[in-house]
């Protein structure tokens, strides 16, 4: 299986297919460092092309998602979608149809789903990450909770990136912007290009990090 065989799956999701490529070439890096960690996978297109990748070094790659729906994905909101309402229940459930998307892509000994919201796994977190896709919630609580709790975890030369970052608000909302700012004002990442939508960040090593704090020290001195 190639990411081009992914491409002609159309898989349910919001990723663009240039998005989507990217961050299968930025996994398949990442992956040989760290597993690997998204948040937000939704029914799966992430999760399938970052999979891929680890599969491809052996590598794990963590999916949180509550499988709930995000609040633009509830009934009446703008990006509802009938077809993932649970009978049963009558609530929204994504993890019905992540699960089989997993299965077909034969990437259950790859993907390790983590049904909770992104704040309760972060309580027991402690493992370095190669790479961490943030594409959770669009609150500013929501993106800024996934910020706070999980770039921390990026190790040095590893990869931050964070879906849906609008250039203005007439084109979306401005949380995961606001943390892509906050990411590069830390001082800790530095900017690789964006790809649409997609807002990418390295980790500095630690001795180049070292470097800034020095020369950001001469200008006190
Ligand atoms: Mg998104």
């Amino acid at each position: 299986m190639t990411a081009g065989t992914l491409d002609a799956l159309d898989l349910k999701g919001f990723l663009a297919p240039e998005e989507a490529s990217r961050l299968y070439g930025l996994a398949r890096e990442a992956s040989l460092r760290g597993p690997c960690l998204e948040i937000g996978g939704y029914c799966g297109k992430s999760t399938a092309y970052l999979g891929l990748a680890c599969r491809e070094n052996g590598a794990i790659l963590f999916s949180i998602d509550h499988h709930r729906g995000s609040e633009e994905q509830q009934p009446g909101q703008p990006y509802f979608d009938p077809e993932l309402v649970d009978r049963d229940t009558g609530s929204v459930d994504t993890f019905r149809r992540f699960r089989t998307v997993i299965a077909d892509l034969g990437l259950e000994d790859t993907v390790v789903p983590l049904v909770c919201p992104s704040t309760v796994a972060a309580r027991a977190w402690t493992t370095p990450l190669g790479l961490v896709f943030i594409d959770g919630g669009h609150s500013f609580e929501a993106a800024f909770a996934d910020y706070q709790h999980w770039a921390p975890h990026v190790i040095p030369a590893g990869i931050l990136a964070i879906h849906d970052i609008f250039p203005d608000a007439s084109l979306g909302g401005q949380a995961p912007r606001c943390i892509y700012e906050m990411a590069l004002s830390s001082g800790l990442f530095d900017p690789l290009p964006t790809v649409g939508t997609l807002g990418i960040l390295r980790r500095i090593p630690f001795q180049h990090v070292s470097r800034t704090a020095r020369d950001l020290w001469r200008g006190f001195a």
